[in-house]
């Protein structure tokens, strides 16, 4: 579970995940079987949440080895592989590094050069599109200007105004061919100096794709005097761009439909659980610096591997069902999106996406052990299901927490896929802290929680009744 939707921009890796090579398929697992076992599910949550899987970062090795990992549980259970023949589903992102501190030089009219620092008096924006350019041509434009195209192309802009104004001015100049801009605001201070730039991964695919060519250089610090008379830019950059993959984890039981109603085998129903955590953080050699996120999310990544293999162990369902493992949750839900857009159903035929998260550790306010929230109770049929059906399910105690859209769901609602999560987060001092560990987890209450949402994916697999929101809802999620 994340707290806000970060910008789809995130920074400061230290991996290089393009140089992941490794292949190979972690051994031992634990049996899979039918049966809710606590001893299968320690052993799942104590390779997912050691410290060798350093908090199982997205775009790092240590992901990458919690991903082959459950792809062989996937494999082992006999659930079949869910994207293209291959278990792993491979999301484009677009990484941008910068191997050398770029160089800014402006030139003024009396022929002065001043080499602007970077970090401190200058950072680079825009997603790619640096390069090394000499000598352009500044021309200063206002907010409320009326440059042309002819007047711009190929120049370097120098734009002052606010942050507002400027994605004004913006919408109407990005098509003009403008080489650089250089966005300044008289009294920004300057910052903290960097010795290099951060590297940047962004999703390459739908409406995000091709964002930002031109690259933006934001100036710092006391420049109105030089910028008065400024008359060329000179950068120096190495900037390089490549695509990199992170994986989704998918795998499939494909429904056989029942005697009445053999059409219901082409409705599919999505469980999911995130299998990214957030990484470390710097220490001293005695310190904890692994977010080991036991309860969030190898807690909900547990109990989607029980359900596998006990639904790949039993009858086939009814439905059709797909396990999503999803990626980079924590850079905000970045996993789930491209699963969304590239579905290995159609969407129209996705009936439901029950979502897993946070279930390692009892929830006084829905009843203690092996009691499950599910978010989102008063906006569908599935909640008032479940609870028909004599599954510990209630709705959600924290509504003024927002559960319903900080988890990979959200992503199914905005489809305007029937999605929920069902969890029994406590509000427990762990979460995002080194201190979620394997240890915080009460296995009574997990697997509890296991045969809870085993009933549910069992109903669901051949329930007459099909998930559909009530009247009126999602209300405010679906694109206008
Ligand atoms: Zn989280």
């Amino acid at each position: 579970m994340h707290w806000t939707l970060l910008s789809p921009v995130f920074a400061g890796l230290l991996i290089s995940a393009s140089t992941l090579q490794t292949d190979s398929d972690p051994t031992p697992l634990a049996p899979a079987n039918a049966a809710i076992e606590i001893s299968s599910m320690k052993a799942h949550m104590g390779f997912l949440t050691s410290d060798e899987l350093r908090g199982r970062e997205a775009f790092t090795e240590d992901a990458l080895k919690a991903a082959q990992y459950l792809r062989a549980c996937l494999k082992q259970a006999g659930v079949a592989p869910g994207w293209n023949g291959e278990y792993f589903q491979p999301a484009p992102f677009e990484k941008v590094t910068e191997p050398v501190v770029p160089r800014l030089v402006l030139t003024g009219a009396d022929g002065k050069t001043h080499a602007l620092t970077y970090g401190s008096q200058f950072r680079v924006g825009g997603r790619r599109g640096l390069k090394s350019l000499d000598s352009l041509a500044v021309v200063p434009v206002q907010p409320e200007g009326q440059d042309t195209a002819d007047q711009l192309k190929g120049k370097a802009v120098l734009f002052q105004g606010s942050s507002r104004e400027w994605r004004t001015w913006w919408k109407q100049h990005s098509e003009d061919g403008i080489a650089l801009v250089l966005r300044y605001r008289t009294g920004k201070k300057e910052r903290k100096l960097l010795d290099r730039s951060p590297d940047r991964i962004t999703p390459a695919w739908g409406e995000r794709k091709g964002e930002g060519d031109v690259p933006v250089l934001t100036l710092y610090g006391e420049l109105d005097g030089m910028l008065a008379s400024v008359s060329t830019a000179s950068i120096e950059s190495q900037q390089k761009t490549e695509t990199i993959h992170e994986n989704n984890v998918v795998g499939v039981i494909p429904g056989v439909g029942t005697p009445e109603d053999p059409d219901m085998a082409k409705q599919v129903i999505v469980i999911s659980a995130h299998y990214d955590h957030v990484g470390t953080r710097s220490g001293g050699p005695e310190e904890d610096t692994v977010f080991n996120g036991a309860d969030d999310d190898a807690s909900g990544v547990v109990v989607l591997l029980e359900l596998a293999e006990a639904m790949a162990a039993g009858d086939p369902p009814a439905r059709t069902f797909v396990f999503l493992l999803a990626a980079a949750e924590e850079k905000g839900i970045l996993g789930t999106e491209y699963f969304v857009e590239n579905p290995p159903f159609p969407l129209e035929n996705i009936v439901c996406n029950l979502n897993l998260e946070m279930l390692g550790r009892p929830d006084d306010l829905v009843g203690g052990s092996g009691k499950l929230w599910l978010s989102g109770f008063e906006r569908s049929n599935l909640g008032p299901m479940f609870q028909a059906a004599g599954i510990p399910v209630v709705e959600d105690k924290r509504p003024e927490m927002n559960f319903f859209s900080r988890s990979d769901n959200i992503v199914f609602v905005r489809k305007g896929v029937v999605g929920q999560t069902l969890s029994s987060y406590n509000m427990h001092k762990d979460y995002h802290q080194v201190s979620d560990e394997m240890a915080t987890i009460d296995f009574e209450h997990l697997a509890g929680t296991a045969r809870g949402a085993l009933a549910a994916a069992l109903l669901l697999s051949n329930a007459k009744e099909r998930p559909s929101w009530n009247e009126g809802e999602p209300k405010g999620f679906l694109p206008k």
